[in-house]
């Protein structure tokens, strides 16, 4: 039932900062000339889809529809040191002198405001404390609403409006301060997390399980084939599937390659790179919110089964605001003991319907 589990909420407003407006003048160069070009040949008003309203809608939602068992807290941001655990000093360097500053990173429409650097560190210091309050069970399980994302950020690279790879700062300060020897990280997000994968593809300790639309699908990478390397081959998990895949489909992978995975793995902790971008209305796959209460309720029993419970999410994707605040809200209500929804194909239900309103018109009156 619904507040049979605590549940924490991370979220702090200095995340809402980060918001860079399109119309406002960017640090000069070859980026922003490149960058107003592709812009130019849109021929429409372009407006940066990550915005603040992705988490001010969430809290608005929540605030309107509180959920029992769920309980908040701000965030702090991250240090250097916990930044540098996956990013280069030189990348951390040249992120550090565009605070304050209005400039483009990279031409996939990664941009930076004057408040992103402090917004980046207070996301990445949310998964931090999320991570933190898993360990310590201070929660069942704990939601840190991250923003800007994270899970396209390389070790020397911002990417795909992500600054700072917060679940992957969070792995890392696990493995470094709270005494985790394997974490399984979990990327659900629509979207290849191809930092993510970067940052531990050599590493034997960080299981990464990525389920994701396939290339040439943004980011391009996620190949089946990419397994890791060294003493890392055989922990990187990727499961590219086409666009029309379903809820049975994402369900489908989960139960017969993550389950076993992680019974072959023993993780000590379970972090989830939770990205909305799933559900159908984002067109990236074709989900609906049962799916995130089946993926989240399935990984709640693999954190009871091998780390004691232990669950952190941090919100990635997702930029249709409606099923950005309903796929988080579904989440959230599954974690604090929601029952399960049957699951079914896409218009079953309807058919179903459709079936009982037609079938008098077939059957004679004595029958
Ligand atoms: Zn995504």
């Amino acid at each position: 039932m619904i507040g049979d589990r605590t549940v924490l909420v991370i979220q702090d407003e200095r995340m809402l900062a980060h918001k860079p407006d399109v119309a406002e003048p960017f640090l000069p160069g070859r980026l922003d000339r490149r960058v107003r070009e592709i812009l130019n040949g849109l021929g429409i008003q372009w407006n940066y889809p990550e915005h603040p309203g992705r988490l001010s809608s969430i809290i608005n939602y929540l605030s309107e529809h509180p959920i029992p068992g769920v309980r908040f807290s701000g965030s702090r941001p991250a240090t250097l040191e916990e930044l540098s655990r996956v990013h280069t000093l030189s990348f951390l360097n040249d992120i550090e002198s565009l605070r304050g500053e209005s400039a483009w990173l990279d031409v996939d429409t990664t941009a930076v405001s004057p408040g992103s650097i402090d917004a980046a560190e207070v996301a990445a210091g949310a998964a931090i404390m999320a991570t933190e309050a898993a360990v310590n069970r201070e929660a069942e399980s704990v939601f840190a609403l991250c923003r800007p994302p994270g899970h396209h950020a390389e070790p020397v690279r911002a990417r795909g409006f992500c600054l700072f790879n917060n679940v992957a700062v969070a792995a890392a300060h696990a493995q470094s301060e709270l005494g985790c020897e394997r974490v399984l990280i979990v990327d659900w997000d629509a979207h290849h997390g191809n930092g993510t994968q970067d940052i531990f593809w050599a590493s034997p300790d960080v299981m990464f399980f990525d389920i994701h639309r396939a290339a040439p699908f943004y980011p391009g990478s996620g190949h089946l084939e990419e397994v890791g390397a060294g003493w890392g081959e055989g922990t990187t998990i990727n499961i590219p599937l086409p666009g029309t895949t379903g809820d049975l489909g994402m369900m489908r992978a989960f139960h017969n390659i993550l389950v076993p995975a992680t019974r072959w793995f023993k993780p000590d902790l379970i972090l989830v790179s939770a990205g909305f971008d799933p559900h159908r209305l984002d067109l990236c796959l074709n989900c609906s919110y049962d799916v995130f209460r089946h993926m989240t309720r399935l990984l709640q029993n693999l954190a009871d089964e091998h780390c004691e419970g232990r669950l952190a999410l941090c919100l990635e994707g997702g930029y249709h605001l409606e099923a950005l605040t309903q796929g988080v809200h579904a989440v959230l209500e599954t974690l604090a003991g929601g029952e399960l929804p049957e699951l079914v194909e896409a218009g079953y239900p309807e058919v179903d319907a459709a079936t009982k309103f037609h079938l008098s018109a077939f059957r004679d009156d004595e029958e």
